[in-house]
């Protein structure tokens, strides 16, 4: 399984917890496609031109070849999709994608750490004189990386003096001020991609003004840097137990493909920030090919509130309209009569305040019960030492499975923090006992 879907379901805690919270908004929802927002048209020919020179650019990855069998199609779903063009095997490689900008993820709950080498440990951190980056060593400020980051940064006029100058603003503001650094076309390509101009998109660019003047046309460059990047950017898996900062990253390609969550393509990337993308069952000719943008391993309520607050649609699929998510139950409470081993579940899933009722013995519950349960489950989960492996494996088997389903996404989720830890963690590691063959 990739990394990424894990650490999506490391995180589907704080889903749970903001899940009342976002209902609230939900009045002013709006209309339900499963890519709203439109960059400037381009003709799907010149679209598919540079999508080719992009991906032409591209290394192949340690040896794998892979012949291109989709095209930039209309997609069912109104506006382009990637559609197969023959039928494709499980296992084969789609594409290799690489980020026209990456860098930090804008959240001021991320830690910050380095802006070259990604180091979040270290007792040597100090912010660049010249540009307030922060940065771990002589060696990663001798790096063209820094020197590039730093030559743009560096050339703007201060309002405050550059000591004065919080680095966690500059990390966060890092990804989009490195679209100044792209190419024309390169910019080009980045003005064409689907981008929500939501007013709240471009904050970091608006906080770093306060420190900074900088010319109009370099902040209008930013600020649809930030647009396209809320529409297409991918988090960046790191390897598990590795602590760097979180990273994203602008992929063109992948960016192309519409959500669903039943995705059939997986990807992963290697240590050059290459995407490769792989069919993850068998597309036949004229499939849409789809990634998915949202936990997996989350139920239909936590992904269409992620989906919404991060994308901006409400997704509609198979699996979202199914209460039972294809007999997974990712999603279900227990009965709320104490008699009844039955499990609770939306009626109307793709309505958020649906009422839930229980399989067994029919019990209405209205949603704003379900919303507070919810709450209370992930003021739980927020409780917890995600650290301390003992603690979960109690909290695992002792409590939280006499008030939620074994198949419940928390369950799984513990579950899937466990594994992780088995083996890795001190006092949990395997031993490794030699057998003599004779
Ligand atoms: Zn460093
Ligand atoms: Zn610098
Ligand atoms: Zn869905
Ligand atoms: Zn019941």
């Amino acid at each position: 399984m990739s990394r990424l879907r894990l650490s999506h379901a490391r995180s589907a805690s704080s889903a749970v917890i903001k899940l009342a919270d976002l209902y609230i908004h939900i009045e002013r929802a709006v209309q339900c496609r499963h890519r709203p927002g439109r960059g400037r048209m381009l003709s799907l020919e010149q679209l598919s031109q540079m999508v080719k020179e992009h991906l032409g650019l591209c290394e192949y990855v340690e040896g794998i070849d892979y012949a291109c069998k989709w095209a930039i199609e209309e997609s069912p779903l109104g506006g382009r999709g990637l559609i197969a063009t023959e039928d494709i095997m499980a296992g084969e490689v789609l594409f290799v994608d690489r980020p026209l900008i990456h860098g930090p993820r804008a959240s001021t709950a991320l830690p910050q750490g380095c802006t070259v080498c990604g180091n979040l440990d270290s007792d040597n951190f100090y912010k660049c004189p010249k540009c307030a980056l922060l940065l771990c060593s002589e060696e990663c400020q001798n790096t063209n990386v820094h020197f590039n980051d730093c030559s743009i940064i560096s050339r703007w006029d201060n309002k405050e003096p550059i000591n004065d100058v919080d680095y966690n603003v500059m990390s966060r503001a890092l990804t989009p001020v490195r679209a100044l650094l792209l190419n024309e076309d390169q910019r080009l390509f980045m003005g064409y991609l689907q981008a929500h101009t939501l007013p709240q998109h471009g904050a970091e660019i608006r906080t770093l003004k306060e420190y900074f003047e900088i010319p109009e046309e370099e902040e209008q460059l930013m600020t649809l840097a930030c647009c396209a990047l809320d529409t297409n950017a991918y988090q960046i898996a790191t390897p598990y137990g590795k602590k760097e900062t979180s990273l994203r990253g602008l992929y063109p390609v992948s960016g192309l493909m519409n959500h669903n969550c039943v995705p059939n393509t997986r990807y992963y990337f290697n240590s050059d920030l290459q995407m490769t993308v792989k069919a993850a069952k068998p597309i036949r000719c004229g499939a849409e090919i789809f990634s998915c943008y949202s936990g997996v391993l989350w139920g239909t309520p936590a992904r269409r509130t992620h989906l919404y607050k991060t994308k901006h649609f409400f997704c509609k699929c198979d699996r979202c309209a199914d209460p039972t998510e294809r007999g997974t139950l990712l999603g279900a409470l227990k009965c709320f009569s104490k008699l009844c081993p039955g499990y609770l579940l939306p009626v109307e899933p793709l309505k958020t305040n649906s009422v839930w009722r229980c399989l067994e013995c029919d019990m209405r519950v209205p949603y704003a019960n379900i919303c507070a349960i919810q709450g209370a489950l992930g003021g739980l989960m927020g409780s917890l030492n995600f650290e301390n492996v003992g603690e979960l494996e109690n909290f695992l088997v002792d409590r939280i499975t006499k008030y939620i389903p074994k198949t419940n996404q928390i369950v799984v989720d513990l579950q899937c923090r466990l594994i992780w830890a088995f083996g890795e963690v001190e006092g949990y590691r395997w031993h490794v006992q030699a057998i003599e063959l004779n």
